[in-house]
This record gives structure tokens, sequence and C-alpha cells, in this order.
């Protein structure tokens, strides 16, 4: 059988995978292949383009991932409803004035935690996410602090938890309680960085790789003479130097049998649906539930439709529309693995790279990942 040579192969063309491959692009180093039955990965549109069902929304402070996506509708919390022990209210609920100094405290925790994540950013471009946690006593800290000791010794439980646990849960698909306080103060900047809804720029990502993609699923990789073999579901032997895994932290661990736990997976049932909301639903953009419902959110559309996240496999929708039709199912499970402070390495043998989302989740740190790869490759890191 013909086998295939490259310097490099990226497998996977999630944010990560293509982060890595844009960046090579962007040095002239041609000689690579991204190999991955899709484009996108976790980045999933409706038929019509103007529903995204994987990831949701960018914040203002996503610089790289920007050349990607196109900003859609702003996220404001004022737009949002939420739903906690039988009762629905607004940002505006007397709760906030009654727990106004907890309010400013938060903000002054999460734009100190801005300030640090943002130089983290620029710092893992060229080290690891492990390195650049290690090298920075407060967000080590926090990435290994329990969010909700966390919030209990700050002393901001009340504002946390009648705000921020019923946006978390909805979009972390999490209780707070399983996360750690990097990536709680992390899903929470929200309250101080303008957010958006996105459209992914599909075309543009594949006319970036269209030379580069081989359109297909790696089932094996072997390393023999200081060389690596992926063997493909289309039964293709690809020989190569440097390999750059980009896959879902699941897959990642069966494709590298590597030992590392991963961190706690969290999953959620989503239907797309078309029809009419009742009146109890239809007051906000999103309806967002605390963290022992098992509905997660629902989410109004531009096109008049709804996104509906809950833990239900058959969730009793009657409870909230008129009546409805489902346009699309899908089963993120896991959605992402986010639950706990388990740190996966980055170099999983020589030449061997993993990235994607097992230690920070979400678009950006993703690519930026992907970017980081790639200045190893390139030779241009400074671990
Ligand atoms: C429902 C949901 C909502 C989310 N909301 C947000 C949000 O609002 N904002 C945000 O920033 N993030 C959000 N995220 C998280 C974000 O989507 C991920 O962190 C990010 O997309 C991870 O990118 P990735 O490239 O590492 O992985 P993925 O996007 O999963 O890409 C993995 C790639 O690997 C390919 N692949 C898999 N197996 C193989 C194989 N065997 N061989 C070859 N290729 C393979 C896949 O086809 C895919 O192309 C959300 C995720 C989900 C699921």
């Amino acid at each position: 059988m013909a086998v295939n040579t490259y310097k490099t192969i990226i497998i996977g063309a999630g944010i990560s995978g293509l982060g890595c491959a844009h960046k090579l692009l962007e040095n002239n180093y041609d000689n690579f292949r991204i190999i991955s039955s899709d484009i996108g990965g976790r980045i999933l549109e409706s038929k019509s383009k103007d529903v995204e069902y994987g990831a949701y929304y960018i914040m203002s402070i996503y610089h790289n991932t920007a050349s990607f996506v196109k900003r859609g509708r702003r996220i404001k919390p004022t737009n949002l409803i939420f739903h906690k022990n039988n009762h629905t209210y607004g940002i505006f609920d007397k709760k906030i004035f009654t727990h106004f100094f907890q309010l400013i405290k938060l903000i002054f925790i999460l734009r100190k935690f801005k300030k640090y994540y943002e130089s983290f950013k620029t710092n893992c471009l060229y080290s690891s996410q492990i390195n650049c946690l290690k090298s920075d006593a407060y967000l080590w800290k926090l990435y290994n602090s329990n969010a909700d000791s966390f919030v209990k010794e700050k002393q901001i439980k009340e504002i946390v938890y009648d705000y921020l646990a019923e946006a978390l849960h909805g979009t972390a698909f999490m209780p707070i309680k399983s996360l750690n306080a990097f990536e709680f103060l992390h899903f929470s900047l929200p309250l101080i960085a303008p957010v958006y809804e996105f459209n992914f720029k599909k075309q543009e990502a594949i006319n970036l790789v269209k030379t580069h993609w081989i359109k297909d699923k790696v089932m094996e990789i072997k390393n023999k003479n200081r060389k690596y073999y992926i063997l493909t579901k289309n039964k293709k032997i690809i020989c190569c130097e440097n390999i750059v895994v980009a896959t879902p932290p699941i897959i990642s661990k069966k494709l590298l049998k590597f030992k590392q736990p991963l961190r706690e997976p969290a999953s959620a049932h989503m239907f797309h649906l078309s029809g009419k909301i009742k009146n109890d639903w239809n007051k906000g953009e999103a309806n967002l539930f605390d963290d022992k419902n098992r509905m997660l959110a629902i989410a109004h559309q531009r096109d008049n439709s709804y996104l509906f996240y809950t833990k239900e496999e058959k969730p009793d929708f009657k409870r909230y529309f008129l009546n409805y039709k489902i346009i699309r199912y899908k089963y993120w499970n896991p959605a992402f693995n986010i639950g706990g402070s388990n740190l996966v390495e980055f170099k999983q043998g020589k030449n061997l790279y993993l990235i994607g989302d097992n230690n920070i989740c979400g678009l950006e740190d993703s690519y930026i990942y992907g970017m980081y790869a790639a200045n190893k490759i390139l030779g241009k890191t400074i671990d």
C-alpha cells in the first residue's frame, strides 16, 4: 500500500486544529496535512446557517478567534430570565439590590481575573498552557481550587447562586460545585465583557485548509523508527514526523492511550424547535435554570426558533410550548470535559503534541492552543 509522507499531520479540524493550520500557513509552512471528516468540530451550524448548535457565544476578548467568526446579536444580561425554586426573575430583581456589595466584590474579582487571564492567553502562544498556569501563582491556585469553596471564601455566595449559577448551568451544563475556580471565573467573564452570538465563517475556514485537508478519520497511530504512521478509516497510511492531535478529549485519550485522567464530562440534550412558546417562557432572550433543575436553558433565536437544552432525553415540551416541531436533535455527550482540576500534558511523546480543550474549555483558548502547537513546530516557543 502506498504511504504518503508529510512533515506534520494535524488530526482534527475544530477550532484548535484550524488555529494550528492557520499559524503554520501564515509562516509559509506547507508540508502538512489536516485530517478530519469535518471542518469546525463543535462549531456546528443549522442547515439555514442562522443557528449555532455547538459553541454559542463569543466574548469581545476573543481576539484570536475573531478571524473565523462573524459577530452576531449581543447577549445582554438584561435580556436573561432566571428560574430558581419556582421563582422567575430578571437581572433587576430586588435580589441584586440586597446583594449589591457582593455584586461589587464579584466585579472586582472578575476584573482582576480578566487582567491575569489576558496575559495568560498571550503567554500561551509561546509556552504550554500547563507551564503558563504553573508560573502564575494566582491562576494556578484558582485552577486547583473548587469553585464552590472559592465563592464561600470570598463571601459572594448569594449573588453567585442567584445569578451566575443559572448562567453557568445553562452554558457549562454543570453545577458550580463541580468546576474549578479558574473555569468558574472564566465562564463568568460575560458579566464584565460584552458577549455576542456568532456565525462561523466556515467557507473561509475551508478555503484556508482545502489544499491541505484530507477528509478522513484517524483510527490508529503507530510509532516506528522515529516516525509516526497514521491509519485512517479509508484504509490510508500516512507517515509523518510531527503529530498534533486536536480531537475532543475523549477521542484523544483513546487515540493516544494516555493514562492521565480527563476532567469530568458535561453533557446536554439539545433540541432545535420551532413553534409557539408559552407566555411564561417568552419574556427574555434566554431562560436559565438553577443547577438543581434538569432544564439547562431555552434560547430564543433570531429566526424565532428556539434552542432547548436539557438533561432529559425526553423532555416535557408541552410544559413550555403551545405547539412545537423538532427541527434537529443532538446529544452532546460529552459537550466538553470541564469538571475538576485534572490537567493533561501538551507533549505526549517525541514530536507528538496534544491540544484542544482538555485543560481549558472554549473557542479562544482552544484556538490559542493550536497556535502554540504550530509555534512549537516552527521552533518559536520558549519552553
Ligand atoms: C453545546 C456546546 C456549547 C458550547 N458553547 C461554547 C460557547 O458558547 N463559547 C465557547 O467559547 N465555547 C463553547 N463550547 C466549547 C467549544 O466548542 C470547544 O471548547 C471548542 O470548540 C473545542 O475545539 P476543538 O478544536 O478542540 O475540538 P472540536 O471542535 O471538537 O474539534 C475536534 C475535531 O476533531 C475531529 N475528529 C474527531 N475524531 C477524529 C478522528 N478519529 N480522526 C480525525 N479527526 C477527528 C472532529 O471531526 C473535529 O473536526 C461549546 C461546546 C458545546 C458542545
